[in-house]
């Protein structure tokens, strides 16, 4: 048994002084009925709690750890740039560094802003496509999540749908009445919307590779219908790369899907692990962000040092050039993570447990589900109580997983043949339990 008193002791504190404990929601565990180790450290592909225990880790800060916790050069990166002072509000070159890296790997985008979090991007995207189309309405699907701002925060996944509250209070009727949801990877609704009311519609945003209901790929010819109906009706795609970008491959979904978005936004890894995001795009319409244009948008700390320089160093490991001979640092990812899903796959069958798998890249989920999900609702019939049981089997043997169905899983640089065997080992007994249940 997974000994997590200290934890637990640690997290009946935290309840009194943050609202469930927590700084954000998913931490709680609340949608799995246990409470969360408290963390004490991490290092490469392993995380440790305060009670002493190891655990492989999967969820990696939820996407940004992608060469591992701690890696040894973006620390030493972080400790030479805590010496020159962690913020200076004024212009610093490694501000452009980080840009061009960024704009290489993401041709699509030809002028960037670096803010402090997704949600902040696609918030900023958003105000930049009315204030550049003149237009209010905006287009999002259900189920996918672009963080907490007002205008987004309708039919949204992931946390969200783990507490199945389907939009927040605290968003008015005026907001959410100009954002109009539809179902993914449906065409017909998409076409439907666009032909009613595409001439007032300033921008459609999507996941393009979807992360905050599980994960859920989009059908063949799904992208590319976006871009048309976007085009035809005047409107902006943008593409919430937040999640998907440098993982569903290394450009993110637009290159693994050659389709160019209008705008983007990135997150999470550009940040390395610490608070960086980015929204960028056609040159045109970023014009139009001040001071250059008149639509506002600003941040004390947006691009300070400490977070350029780690976002910098995880970006040059993950875009070096490979060794004679090897795959590049997304490919050994990608192989990884296949070798991970096949492993589950054959445990599960020998279990009689049905699974669906997904995979982008280095991003991964399972769902609980005979047929295939291809979107929310499909994700909302998937079995949460076997996921539940999964999960906490797969705790206490040591494989830190997302505590939620809704939730997407990730591969590090820092994850050895051996972890992966172990959490297939694992899997084989977190199976087991779960065909327990059908008894
Ligand atoms: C995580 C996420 C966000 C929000 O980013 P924060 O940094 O948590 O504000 C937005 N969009 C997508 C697709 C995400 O996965």
């Amino acid at each position: 048994m997974l000994n997590l008193t200290k934890s637990a002791a640690a997290f009946a504190e935290a309840k009194e002084l943050m609202p469930g404990g927590v700084n954000s929601p998913v931490r709680s565990y609340k949608s799995v009925d246990c409470n969360p180790p408290f963390i004490d450290h991490a290092l490469g592909d392993k995380i440790y709690d305060i009670d002493g225990n190891e655990y492989i880790d999967y969820v990696g800060s939820w996407g940004p750890m992608v060469v591992g916790h701690a890696h040894p050069k973006v620390v030493k990166a972080l400790q030479e740039a805590a010496t020159r002072g962690t913020s200076y509000g004024a212009p610093t070159c490694i501000e452009s560094e980080l840009a061009k890296l960024v704009m290489e790997v993401y041709p699509s985008i030809e002028t960037i802003r670096m803010v402090n979090s997704g949600t902040e991007a696609t918030m900023s995207a958003l105000r930049l496509a009315r204030g550049y189309t003149g237009r209010e309405k905006i287009v999002k699907f259900i189920g996918c999540y672009h963080g907490h701002s007002d205008s987004l925060l309708v039919n949204a996944g992931s946390g969200m749908a783990t507490f199945g509250v389907p939009s927040s209070p605290g968003v008015t009727k005026g907001t959410a009445q100009d954002t109009i949801s539809v179902p993914y990877n449906d065409e017909e609704a998409i076409t439907k919307v666009m032909e009613e009311v595409g001439d007032e519609v300033a921008a459609v945003i999507v996941e393009p590779v979807a992360g905050n209901m599980g994960l859920v790929l989009p059908k063949q010819g799904y992208l590319r219908k976006l871009r048309d109906l976007t085009e035809k009706h005047g409107a902006l795609l943008i593409f919430d790369e937040v999640m998907c970008g440098f993982r569903a491959s290394l450009g993110g979904a637009q290159a693994a899907y050659g389709i160019t978005p209008d705008l983007t936004c990135l997150g999470k890894i550009i940040g390395g692990g610490l608070p960086v995001a980015a929204y960028g795009g056609r040159k045109d319409i970023m014009a139009k962000v001040s001071p250059s244009g008149p639509v506002y948008q600003a941040g004390t700390l947006s691009g300070n040092p400490l977070a350029m320089t780690a976002g910098l160093a995880t970006l040059q490991i993950i875009t070096a050039e490979p060794e004679d001979g090897k795959a590049d640092y997304s490919r050994e990812l990608t192989l990884k993570t296949k070798k991970l899903l096949l492993g589950w796959q054959e445990k599960a069958k020998a279990a009689g447990v049905a699974i669906q798998v997904h995979q982008a890249g280095s991003m991964f989920g399972i769902f609980f589900s005979e047929k295939d999900v291809l979107n929310y609702e499909d994700s909302c019939n998937a079995d949460q109580e076997k996921f539940k049981v999964w999960f906490k089997s797969m705790l206490e043997q040591g494989i830190y997983l997302a505590p939620s169905q809704f939730e997407t899983l990730f591969m590090s640089g820092a994850h050895t043949d051996e972890d992966i065997d172990r959490t297939i080992a694992a899997a084989e007994k977190a199976f087991a339990a779960v065909a327990a249940m059908e008894k």
